[in-house]
């Protein structure tokens, strides 16, 4: 131990000392070469080793090193101050705002995902489609009662007359059931559809939305059966809703499928039971709830799209992506409009 190791510890708190720009790092430079357990304490502690002819210079060395090393912690905390007194270092920086994808746009995605686990392939198709593959090809001849359930907007021409085309006229897609016929005219069996797009009614309300989405499955091959529509639909929904969410198919009419069937599923709120705490679940109707249409494509379908129906036969259903996604416990929305009033304090809970 001599002098030269007081130089040395000058030396490495002055390089230390560099850069340092806030009040703690100061304080913390501070404690490591001037503190009382400092670096340059406990070497001028050990003077007591020394030799009585090598202490008087140690002692001098050892001055001169502490004056500098407090002349540069003068000096730090002045500039520390002088840099403070405009910034605050150590105040939290300002986080750029990073979104997230819509609720709507999150299901999409996961429907996706689940109905891709059993082949089914995403095609798109237009939303300005025509009379044809909106409602007449789907076994629903013009002026059938049955459209009256789809309320249809359509697009005018420049006179404000409804515009028509050699498949009659042109309309917003009132469902996603127009994917069919067209991707059937693709010519290519079998098919594994999922159709998710925005569909159009003249509608508004706590539970209406006049453009909302929907997802289609479509599945044709031969001896499609009933049993692969159950199989399916239990399939998504297990994935969907959870494990212990069971499905099932009520007899139901439309004009597009034979035999048809409303889907429900067991209400994920009371379990199936009906009953909440005692009282009656406000959420069901007896232990059930609607996930909506279901079925076997009715045999004129297939032959609009070009396909035999005494060799293929297929499966079909259709469900509003809202209506899924509110469905799913954990998510209370009373009014469906709530999804698209841009409120960021209602969005970012998802
Ligand atoms: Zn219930």
């Amino acid at each position: 131990m001599g002098v030269e190791a007081l130089k040395k510890i000058q030396e490495e708190a002055l390089l230390a000392g560099l850069g340092i720009m806030d009040a703690r790092a100061v304080d913390e430079w501070r404690a490591e070469w001037l503190g009382r357990k400092g670096k340059l304490g406990m070497a001028l502690g050990l003077i007591s080793e020394l030799t009585a002819s090598e202490r008087p210079e140690f002692g001098k060395v050892g001055n001169l090193v502490k004056e500098t090393l407090e002349g540069r912690l003068v000096a730090m905390m002045s500039s520390v101050e002088s840099v403070e007194g405009q910034l605050d270092w150590s105040f939290p920086g300002v986080e750029p705002k990073v979104g997230h994808l819509h609720l709507t746009s999150q299901t999409i995605r996961e429907v996706q995902n689940i109905f891709s686990e059993l082949g089914f392939r995403r095609a798109r198709f237009p939303e300005v489609d025509w009379d044809y593959y909106a409602f007449e090809s789907l076994n629903m001849p013009k002026d059938h009662p049955a459209r009256d359930d789809w309320e249809t907007f359509f697009i005018a021409n420049d006179k404000g007359r409804i515009k028509t085309g050699a498949k009659g006229k042109q309309v917003l897609t009132p469902h996603t059931s127009n994917a069919q016929v067209r991707e059937m005219e693709r010519g290519e069996l079998p098919i594994r559809l999922i159709n998710i797009s925005k569909t159009y009614r003249r509608q508004s309300g706590p539970r209406h939305l006049p453009v909302f989405h929907q997802f289609e499955g479509l599945l044709i091959d031969e001896g499609v059966s009933i049993a692969n529509l159950k199989g399916v639909v239990d399939y998504f929904v297990k994935r969907f809703f959870g494990e212990g969410v069971q499905t099932r198919l009520r007899p139901h009419h439309f004009k597009f499928t034979e035999p048809s069937f409303e889907l429900d599923i067991s209400c994920v709120i009371c379990l199936g039971t009906g009953t909440v705490s005692g009282g009656k679940c406000r959420i069901c109707k007896g232990g059930w709830l609607e996930l909506g249409g279901a079925g076997m494509v009715h045999p004129n379908v297939l032959k609009a799209g070009g396909v035999n129906p005494k060799k293929y036969s297929g499966l079909a259903f259709g469900w509003g992506v809202e209506r899924t996604m509110i469905m799913r416990s954990g998510v209370n929305i009373t009014d469906i409009r709530t999804l698209y009033k841009n409120d960021l304090g209602f969005l970012e809970q998802f």
